[in-house]
């Protein structure tokens, strides 16, 4: 091996071996920015329309009750229930199933 080659062989393993490194740090960093960014984003947007979203889902739901329209989907309910036949059944299955907990 002549001196040249050495020199190569050094050369080309010191460059691998920060590029492995240099790629691997990256990539850390970038997940954690990426998380934080996405989660401060999240709680932004939750902060910003907390107040809406609950009134939509209020609103809707009341006005669906008043409306006599199933409340989880959009048939004609029941006299007296929020639920259509459907749902009425769905539900009497859910209670059932809770009660043999
Ligand atoms: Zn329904």
């Amino acid at each position: 091996m002549g001196l040249k080659d050495l020199f190569d062989k050094i050369w080309s393993d010191s460059k691998q071996k920060d590029k492995k490194e240099t790629k691997k740090r990256s990539k850390k960093v970038k997940k954690i920015k990426v998380v934080s960014e996405y989660s401060n984003r999240f709680v932004k947007f939750y902060h910003l329309n907390k107040d809406r979203l609950n009134k939509e889902r209020k609103g809707s739901y009341s006005q669906k009750k008043k409306s006599g329209i199933c409340v989880r989907c959009n048939r004609k309910a029941l006299n007296g229930i929020i639920f259509c036949e459907y749902h009425k059944q769905m539900q009497k299955g859910y209670n059932e199933k809770a009660r043999e907990k």
